[in-house]
């Protein structure tokens, strides 16, 4: 299988290729030439443990691994970095009310799932290239644990992430800074997320500077995280009782950058038959304008109950773009370059059929975490409540639930009055944080990278 670029201005790569370069040169986002129908045994259940039905599917799209090499990738992502023996259970709520937890990894959310899968394909990487690399990154939150979590300990790599001080969950900043691994170095600096991000992009653009340590991403772009995500669909569809699959089931999905339902709709298109997907977003809410109106614009960024959420540039987007546009990269280019440019737009022949949308207040949220916990005896945390908004009960509703409550107890606790608990935060609260504070200048962070480079 080769991946094309949404611009479809540089060549096609194959696996490993369009992996390790993240971005392609005409600025355009990785997607399989093809979309190819899933076999019957990936939705009857028959694959039975998860690292199979893995295996079932990304053997379609990594066709540079032999299938023992793949098979071991995926063995050492998914088997035994998951506190559940389902990775993915799925929990009834009611006949027709079904949750997927997808918070069982080492970070206790969903993000596991692409980063997991991703440290191990950059370590084959650095096998088979015996080259360095180091990752930087930028994080409000989950992202930069996971990839953390994803990258530790692993040899040839040293994972640099940015994040903005006191602007964090602290159970999230001790998630990047309690991991006692020497390739880790988490960085808190002054300002925003924003402020970061834009350093971030500053070092990226210094070709000389990249490729002199090797400088690798690991934003929500990369094809990996997307093809690796669309898996649990399929395992929640096995998962399902025959009378729930007859009644037309909707994925709802808490969304932020478009990464986790843009994979959940392209399994849609290699023959799950789901009937909906609806985008559940927080007070940021430009996905729910755009599926509800056809006009993408974009405003300020609010912080919400639901941070990680808080973004109002969805990059995975554009690879819905693509489709939409029917292929045409050029189109693509081009209504990319009018958002860039910041452009009210309203995008052609918008089919906001595709999606269903909803969005939710803070004060929304914290009443949707009681109404879940009085009716389901349940705690949902607070991105995966924005999913029970204007719920319709009169079909199948798949809930993806992206972050285990635990993590953020302070909401929890205005609305229910519980403080949720889990081991792996317990222990953490027993290790020292490590960090490496930096002034918030791109020619400070460069050169603290030159000197604790891999
Ligand atoms: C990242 C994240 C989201 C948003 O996912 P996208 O793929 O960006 O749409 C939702 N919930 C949690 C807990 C997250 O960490």
């Amino acid at each position: 299988m080769k991946f094309q670029s949404t611009r479809s201005a540089s060549p096609a790569l194959g696996f490993r290729d369009a992996f390790a370069s993240g971005l392609a040169p005409d600025g355009g986002l990785y997607v399989p030439e093809s979309l190819p129908p899933m076999p019957d045994s990936l939705l009857n259940g028959s694959a039975d443990s998860y690292p199979n039905l893995a295996f079932e599917f990304l053997r379609h799209f990594d066709t540079d691994h032999t299938a023992d090499e793949l098979k071991s990738l995926i063995d050492r992502s998914y088997q035994g970095t998951f506190d559940d023996s389902a990775t993915a259970p799925l929990r009834q709520l009611a006949d027709d009310l079904f949750v997927l937890e997808l918070f069982h990894g080492p970070t206790l959310a969903f993000k596991d799932f692409g980063l997991q899968l991703v440290g191990n394909l950059f370590e084959d990487q650095i096998q088979r290239s015996g080259q360095a690399i180091n990752v930087l990154g930028a994080t409000s939150g989950d992202t930069g644990s996971a990839a953390i979590h994803g990258l530790a300990g692993k040899k040839g790599v040293n994972v640099f992430i940015l994040y903005p001080k006191g602007r964090i969950s602290p159970l999230q900043e001790r998630q990047m800074t309690c991991t006692a691994a020497d390739n880790i170095f988490p960085i808190p600096i002054e300002g925003s997320f924003d402020d970061a991000q834009l350093m971030v992009k500053e070092l990226f653009g210094d070709l000389e500077f990249k490729a002199e340590v090797g400088l690798s991403a690991i934003n929500s772009i990369n094809l990996a995280r997307v093809l690796a995500q669309a898996i649990y669909y399929f395992h929640a569809w096995a998962q399902l009782p025959a009378a729930a699959r007859a009644n037309d089931p909707t994925f709802v999905v808490p969304t932020g950058n478009f990464g986790n339902i843009l994979a959940g709709w392209l399994a849609g298109k290699m023959g799950l038959p789901a009937k909906h997907y609806s985008i559940a977003t927080n007070r940021n809410d430009i996905l729910y304008r755009l599926f509800t109106s056809g006009s993408y614009q974009p405003g300020d960024v609010n912080a919400s109950l639901a941070p990680s959420m808080d973004i109002q540039v969805a990059s995975n987007f554009e690879r819905f773009l693509f489709y939409h546009l029917k292929e045409n990269g050029q189109q693509v280019s081009e209504i990319m370059q009018r958002i860039g440019d910041g452009e009210d737009l309203q995008i052609p022949d918008f089919d906001s059929d595709a999606f269903k949308a909803t969005h939710s207040s803070d004060e929304d949220i914290t009443s949707l975490i009681q109404q879940v916990y009085q009716d389901h005896n349940y705690i949902v945390d607070p991105h995966t409540a924005c999913a029970f908004k204007d719920l319709d009960r009169s079909h199948t509703n798949i809930v993806l639930s992206t972050a285990h409550p635990a993590k953020f107890p302070d909401t929890i606790h205005d609305a229910i009055g519980q403080h949720p608990t889990h081991p792996s935060l317990e222990k953490l609260k027993q290790r020292s944080p490590v960090t490496y504070p930096q002034a918030a200048k791109a020619s400070a962070i460069r050169e603290f990278i030159r000197a604790n480079r891999a």
